[in-house]
Formats: C-alpha cells, structure tokens, sequence
C-alpha cells in the first residue's frame, strides 16, 4: 500500500507540473497567434500559404496543450440534470460540417424517450465529438457515421459506430493509452480524454471492431450512478503511463 501511494503521489506530482507548464505555454502562444495572423493580413498572396501552415500548425499544438491539461488536471466537473438528446442536436452543424467536407453522412438513430442524466455538457460535447470525428477519419468518402441512443431501465447507451477501417486486436488493447495513435498527425490523446470524462460520469466505454467493417464505441451513463453536484474525475487515462 505505501508503495502504491508513493507512486499515486509521484503522478499526481508529475500532473500539476505538467498541469501548470502547459497553462504557462498557452498564453505566450495566443499571443503568437494574434501576431501571425496580422502578418498575413498584410502579406502578399504568394505568403499566404506559409502562413496558412503556421497558424495550422499552432492550432493543432494548442489542442494538443488543451487535451493534455484536461487530462492531467484533476478537474472538478459539474454536473447538471440535462438530456444528451439536446447535446447531440447542439453538436450537430458541427459534425454535419465536418462530414459533409469529407463527402461522408451521419445516421441518427435516437430513442423517443430518454431519461434526463446528470451530465456536465462540454464534457459530453468533447466526448461526442471525439468518437465521431475519429469514426470520420477512419472512413473513406461516401462513409457512414451513426450515432444512436437506447434507454434501458438502468443505464443509456450512446453508440457512435463507424463504417471505417477497423481496428486490428492488437491496437485494440492500447487505444485508451496516452499518445497511442497511428495517424501521422493525431495526438493520442482523444480516447483518454473520452475515458476520463466517462469514469468522471461514473459510466462505461466499450469498443467493438471488425476489420475492414467497422467499429462501434459504445458508452453507458447509469441513472442510479448520476452524482449529485460535483465530482472530481482524475486522470484516469495518466495511470496507464
Ligand atoms: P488520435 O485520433 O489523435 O490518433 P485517439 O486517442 O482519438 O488519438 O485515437 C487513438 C487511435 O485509436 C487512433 O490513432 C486510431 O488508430 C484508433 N482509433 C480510434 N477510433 C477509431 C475508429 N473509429 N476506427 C479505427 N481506429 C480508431
Ligand atoms: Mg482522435
């Protein structure tokens, strides 16, 4: 026990650091950012596109920064009585952008009655778009994307499922690890942050795949488990590490 907390400690540590370095990194790059955008403002058409891929570039480490801090930070989430219908609708122009760019279409399949849940919304919002957009970037054009909802007497299920590429068994085993991707530009860091933010919810997160046809993520919210107020969500993926 004392050498399992000794290591609990060690994590913890290593968070608020990592915590507070990416918050001090965030706001000289905002600033970058600003600066950037006015050169290209007033550079000539030839220097567009460099600067295209530099604020591309900023974006994408900035998100890398923002996934990580709400991954290392012990957050404390509230929560309050609303229905993942009316997420998913607010998401939709979203998504629905995002497909329609890459010539791919989303199903919805939403149950007539659902229970209301006790979600924090921009967590449910970032876990949602999470799944779907590595559903789409699994497919090729003319993919389809379905998201469905099932009430049960217990829990909702939410199912994002894809039909892409598939994942072989042995990815499948180390797609919730931090970093873990095989995209030449992904972080690995979008499926840990979707599993924090299902344990910070008290649910679960499954993942069922077949090669060449698809996958399927489905994600349960009990009712009986729905914490009042706050909770606090820890790292939960950083212990894998
Ligand atoms: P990233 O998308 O940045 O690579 P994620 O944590 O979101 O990081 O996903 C990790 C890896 O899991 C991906 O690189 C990909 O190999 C695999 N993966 C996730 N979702 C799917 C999916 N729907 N279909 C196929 N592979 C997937
Ligand atoms: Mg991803």
């Amino acid at each position: 026990l004392r050498a399992e907390l000794g290591r609990m400690e060690r994590l913890s540590l290593v968070g608020q650091m990592a915590a507070s370095i990416t918050h001090e990194i965030r706001n000289p790059m905002a600033v970058i950012r600003g600066f950037v955008q006015l050169m290209k403002e007033r550079s000539p058409g030839d220097q567009q596109g460099y600067y295209r891929i530099v604020m591309d570039e900023l974006d994408r480490a900035n998100s890398i920064i923002n996934d990580f801090l709400s991954l290392a930070q012990n957050r404390i989430v509230e929560k309050e009585k609303c229905s993942l219908h009316v997420i998913i609708n607010d998401i939709m122009p979203l998504l629905m952008a995002d497909a329609n760019m890459r010539g791919q279409s989303i199903e919805l399949h939403l149950a007539d009655r659902i229970p209301t849940l006790m979600l924090n919304e921009k967590e449910m919002k970032q876990l949602i778009l999470n799944l779907a957009r590595n559903g789409m970037e699994a497919m090729d054009q003319h993919g389809v994307l379905r998201l469905e909802t099932t009430a049960y007497p217990d829990y909702v299920e939410l199912c994002v499922t894809d039909s892409g590429s598939g994942i072989p068994p042995e990815k499948l085993e180390r797609l919730f690890e931090p970093f873990f991707t095989t995209k030449t530009r992904g972080t690995g860091l979008g499926l840990p942050l979707c599993l924090s933010i299902v344990e910070g919810h008290g649910g679960e997160i499954a993942v069922d795949s077949k090669e060449g046809t698809g996958t399927t993520f489905k994600v349960k919210f009990y009712r009986n488990r729905n914490y009042i107020g706050a909770t606090t969500a820890t790292a939960a993926g950083m212990h894998l590490a």
